[in-house]
């Protein structure tokens, strides 16, 4: 039984559910969001249809630990753009799960905990673009990450592979080996590391904020409601 088959469903449901063994494919795509934009949006939908997710957490860092806090809009307002850009995808979810937490915003911790919500049952994919993905080892226990979920690092046709391999290789386990049938490095009893190609809209949230601060419109690469949001609220100036 799938969770998609009972969409829309509400986050208390889908945790309900899974607390009876149902299984959850589960992605779970962690950043600043500072703003969220197209980019973003397009990656979830294309690592979701890649690989059957039935359901897709946004999860906006509250206090990320690589990135100085006075470039940073408040976690709740960065919160509130996720909930406003994905309204009308009910597979998509925004998670508070990071803001709910005190102190630095580290993935293995929310790692952890959807581990125990979900349980046992579940697949559980974190996904990553490549660029954080290179910088893997200034992460909070990094290792263990890799024992706790599945993968997902997003790729574009001009991404350089070998340094990827390089940094699963040398940091990560030299036992990890890749099967080309599933574009994946995997390496029994851990958890596997994905591959997949997406449209890499060339769109980052420095751009967009650097655009605003100079006066320059960021339509057509935010949503309109973002648009709108964050010209109410000044963000960014
Ligand atoms: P900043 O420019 O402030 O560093 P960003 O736009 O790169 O922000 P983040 O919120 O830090 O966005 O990124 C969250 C995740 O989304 C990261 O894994 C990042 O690699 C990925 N990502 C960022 N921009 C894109 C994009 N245009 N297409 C696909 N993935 C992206």
């Amino acid at each position: 039984m799938r969770i998609a088959d009972f969409s829309p469903l509400s986050h208390f449901l889908t945790f309900s559910l899974s607390q009876y063994g149902v299984f959850v494919r589960l992605g779970l795509f962690g950043g600043t969001f500072n703003p969220i934009h197209l980019g973003h949006l397009r990656a979830a939908i294309e690592v979701r249809e890649a690989f059957n997710l039935d359901r897709l957490l946004l999860i906006p860092s509250a206090h990320p630990p690589h990135k100085p806090a006075d470039h940073v809009a408040n976690a709740e307002d960065r919160l509130e753009m996720v909930r406003l850009a994905i309204q009308g995808e009910p597979w998509l979810e925004a998670s508070d799960v990071e803001l709910a937490r005190p102190g630095l915003s580290y993935t293995i911790e929310t790692l952890r905990y959807f581990q125990d919500q979900f349980g046992p049952e579940s697949d559980i994919h974190f996904i990553v673009g490549q660029d954080a993905f290179s910088e893997i080892t200034t992460w909070k226990s990094y290792q263990a990450l890799f024992s706790t979920a599945h993968f997902i690092v997003m790729t574009s046709p001009t991404s350089k592979l070998h340094n990827l391999e390089d940094i699963i290789h040398t940091q990560i386990s030299g036992e990890y080996q890749y099967d080309p049938r599933f574009n994946r490095y995997s390496r029994p009893g851990w958890c596997n590391i994905y591959c997949l190609n997406i449209t890499h809209l060339d769109i980052s949230a420095t751009k967009i904020r650097g655009w605003i601060r100079r006066g320059r419109s960021i339509r057509f690469l935010v949503p309109d409601i973002i648009h709108d949001f964050i010209n109410k609220k000044g963000l960014y100036l």
